[in-house]
């Protein structure tokens, strides 16, 4: 590996120069496999000290990594790559742990047992902190864990708004394992299921009885309430390990290239499988199908069909399944959001996922820290799209919510509710802080000035604005 990397490093191009990082990965691979954990990052504890005080210090961790910290416990982990919004980002949320990404030199800079710390709301590490320093973030910790624990009085308050209007808070999950976490939090559904991260670290696709108790185990565990399945998103940073993905080349540009549907609608056995265990399970509480990067009509219609075809599977074989299972689409693509008709038309209900969509809207790849300053959730183009979506979906009576991390920034609730969302869907850890702030919220008040806040195009003033609508 150092004999590759050393002449990586002599190319004048960045991006080939860039490439060593593939070069350490695949050896990082090879030596997980020899070490028995395939898939898997290696991680153990230095000797005294507590799994729950450890922090991970890499240069990257894939999705597929990070999925396996949710059996330990470690109190936080950095990276020198990657973004607020990628997939590992959203892990350390679901888990409810600190985490800084894209820090370039943390692994270079960091010696194995240095005393850190991580001040994930700033984006802030600190190495061998003196005293006063440490004191002072033992008080902050204090404060935040006081704050949760006043904020659990919430739990079992509706969330609705001074001015009587109901606000849906459901919960984002990665595995039937977060159910608990969920129902903690006070989520009145599932929002969103990411099922790809169910089988992230193995060499084989999982069969349609695997799939179908996953899927029940969390519909059981949601007791009646509803649960929104997301078929695959793979592709792009969440692949299967290579032996098990069909495309035999490498893709230049994977979060453009064969991902989520477009993977899926390629793939008719994978998706025939999906939606058998999906349907068979609805039998066994309220279920509805999430549709990953939809843009074309035709992809929607594709989709509609390969369901009646499981649908019709099914039945020839007397097996009991919802037959009015809603399907939805996800708004994650620009051209989504301002083709909304297409969607509305066809489609039971429309979740907009702002992560992808201020990706492509920007073109920013959400997982490269060298553009993360560029990653802007308020840039007037996104928010133009969001209310576009949700103008038009309410005008045609169809349910819309907003499931990317914006939906679970307390700063942007009383943006959300003035723009007319009713339906948020988020990480368990940031429920009871929405709805904190929706409880003080009067949407009568709101939508004037969130309508001249759409109006606004200036970055600074916009920022002015939402200071004003917050305070
Ligand atoms: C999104 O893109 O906003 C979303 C919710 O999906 P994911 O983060 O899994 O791409
Ligand atoms: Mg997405």
């Amino acid at each position: 590996m150092e004999h590759l990397v050393h002449q990586f490093e002599q190319f004048d191009d960045p991006y080939l120069r860039e490439r060593k990082f593939d070069v350490v990965q695949v050896v990082e691979r090879v030596i997980k496999e020899l070490l028995g954990h395939p898939g898997r990052a290696s991680v153990k504890a230095a000797k005294h000290t507590k799994e729950d005080s450890l922090i991970v210090v890499a240069h990257d961790l894939s999705p597929a990594d990070t999925i396996g910290f949710k059996e330990h416990r470690f109190a936080s982990f950095i990276t020198d790559v990657g973004g607020a919004t990628s997939h590992t980002a959203i892990l350390a949320r679901s888990m409810a742990i600190p985490a800084v990404l894209g820090l370039a030199n943390a692994r270079a800079l960091i010696r194995d047992g240095e005393q850190l710390i991580v001040d994930g709301l700033r984006g802030v590490v600190i190495v061998n902190p003196d005293p006063r320093v440490l004191e002072e973030y033992r008080l902050r910790a204090e404060q935040l864990a006081l704050e949760k624990t006043k904020l659990q009085r919430l739990k079992t308050a509706k969330a609705e708004t001074i001015d009587g209007v109901d606000i849906q808070l459901h919960a984002n999950i990665e595995l039937p394992g977060d159910v608990p976490d969920a129902l903690a939090g006070g989520a009145e559904g599932i929002g969103l299921f990411r099922t790809e991260f169910l089988f992230l670290n193995r060499g084989d696709m999982p069969d349609e009885q695997e799939q179908y108790e996953a899927y029940k185990k969390v519909v059981k565990g949601m007791g009646g309430r509803p649960v929104t399945i997301r078929t695959f998103d793979l592709g792009n940073d969440k692949d299967l390990r290579p032996e098990t993905n069909n495309s035999d080349r490498v893709q230049t540009n994977p979060a453009l290239g064969r991902r989520a549907i477009r993977l899926s609608l390629a793939e008719p056995k994978m998706f025939q499988t999906q939606l058998r265990a999906i349907l068979r399970a609805s039998k066994h509480g309220p279920i509805k199908l999430l549709i990953p990067m939809l843009a074309h009509a035709h992809e929607i219609d594709q989709t509609l069909a390969a369901l009646a075809q499981a649908k019709s599977s099914l039945r020839g074989e007397k097996i009991a399944f919802d037959e009015h299972i809603p399907v939805g689409g996800m708004i994650e693509i620009p051209a989504a959001a301002l083709a909304v008709g297409l969607f509305l038309r066809r489609l039971d209900f429309l979740s907009i996922g702002t992560n992808d969509l201020i990706q492509y809207t920007l073109a920013i790849d959400r997982s490269d820290e060298q553009v993360a300053n560029l990653y802007d959730p308020l840039h007037p183009a996104v928010l133009m799209l969001i209310a576009h979506t949700l103008a038009s979906a309410e005008k045609a009576n169809i349910p819309v919510s907003v499931c990317g991390e914006m939906a679970g920034d307390p700063d942007l609730t009383r943006l959300f509710l003035g723009m007319g969302l009713r339906i948020f869907s988020m990480h368990p850890s940031q429920i009871l802080k929405v709805k904190n702030r929706i409880l003080k919220a009067d949407t009568s008040d709101l939508a004037p000035n969130v309508r001249k806040l759409l109006r606004l195009d200036e970055p600074g003033k916009l920022r002015d604005a939402l200071e004003k609508l917050n305070a």
